[in-house]
C-alpha cells in the first residue's frame, strides 16, 4: 500500500528531469498487469495519525482524538485502516493509507476517514457515518448509506441515527478553506467506527479490528460494483 511518504516521493519524481525511464517502466508494468479496467483508488485515512505534523492551517488537529486507558484513538484507527487496505489490495484496488494531514487537493475515487468516538458515559455505544456537506460528486450520500449498512451488518454494532456537524464539515472535505483537503472530484465519507469508551464497541474495534475492516471493505466493494447513476 502507498503511504504518504510514497506519495511525496512520486511528486518529487514527476518534477525531476531524470525520472522519465522510471515512469515508463511503471506504466509498462501497469498496462501489462491490468488488461481490463484501471484500478480503483481508495483512500483510507487513519484519523489523528501523525496529527503532530499538521501545517499551520490545520494546527487545531494537534489537540484532538479520544483515548481510553492510555490507548490513543489513532492507534485503533490505523489498525483498522491497515487491515482494510491489505484486504482491498489483495482484491486489486489501489489503496492509500493516509494520516491526519491529507495531501493537497488529494484525489482518489473514494476517501473514507476512519475514527472512533469517545464519551464520559460508558454506556454510549454505536457507530455513525456521514457524507461530506460539500459533496460535488453526487455520490457521497450513496456511499455513506452503503457504508452505514455494510458496517453494521458485518460488525453487529448499532448504527446511531445522528451525525454530528463536525463529521459533515470534516476538515478534509473542506477544499474551500484548506489546501490540505480532498479535490472536489473525490467522494468523501467519514465513519466513527464505535466508542473507544464502550466495552461493547471495543470488542470489535480494539479486540477484533479485522471485523471492523471487513465492514469497510464490504462497503467499498458495493461502491465499486454499483452502476454509476
Ligand atoms: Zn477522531
Amino acid at each position: 500500500m502507498r503511504t504518504i511518504a510514497a506519495i511525496a516521493g512520486a511528486c518529487l519524481l514527476s518534477g525531476a528531469a531524470g525520472a522519465g525511464s522510471g515512469q515508463l517502466d511503471e506504466m509498462r508494468v501497469g498496462s501489462d498487469a491490468v488488461a481490463d479496467a484501471p484500478a480503483i483508488r481508495i483512500a483510507l485515512q487513519a484519523g489523528h495519525w501523525r496529527a503532530n505534523e499538521a501545517p499551520r492551517e490545520l494546527s487545531g488537529l494537534k489537540r484532538n482524538g479520544t483515548s481510553w486507558q492510555g490507548m490513543h484513538e489513532w492507534e485503533v484507527n490505523l489498525e483498522i485502516a491497515r487491515r482494510a487496505a491489505a484486504i482491498l489490495e489483495e482484491a486489486g484496488y489501489e489503496v492509500d493509507v493516509l494520516p491526519a494531514v491529507v495531501p493537497q487537493a488529494y484525489r482518489a475515487d473514494l476517501f473514507i476517514a476512519i475514527h472512533a468516538d469517545g464519551s464520559a458515559d460508558p454506556s454510549a455505544s454505536g457507530y455513525r457515518v456521514a457524507s461530506s456537506r460539500r459533496d460535488r460528486t453526487g455520490k457521497a450520500q450513496q456511499v455513506a448509506d452503503l457504508l452505514g449498512a455494510a458496517y453494521g451488518e458485518v460488525t453487529g454494532l448499532r448504527r446511531l441515527p445522528t451525525t454530528t456537524r463536525r463529521m459533515r464539515n470534516y476538515y478534509a472535505f473542506n477544499y474551500r478553506r484548506y489546501r490540505h483537503a480532498l479535490h472536489p472530484a473525490t467522494v468523501g465519507v467519514i465513519i466513527e467506527t464505535g466508542f473507544l469508551t464502550s466495552q461493547r464497541d471495543r470488542e470489535v474495534i480494539v479486540n477484533n479490528p479485522e471485523r471492523a475492516a471487513q465492514g469497510i471493505v464490504s462497503a467499498v466493494r458495493s461502491f465499486s460494483e454499483a452502476p454509476t447513476p
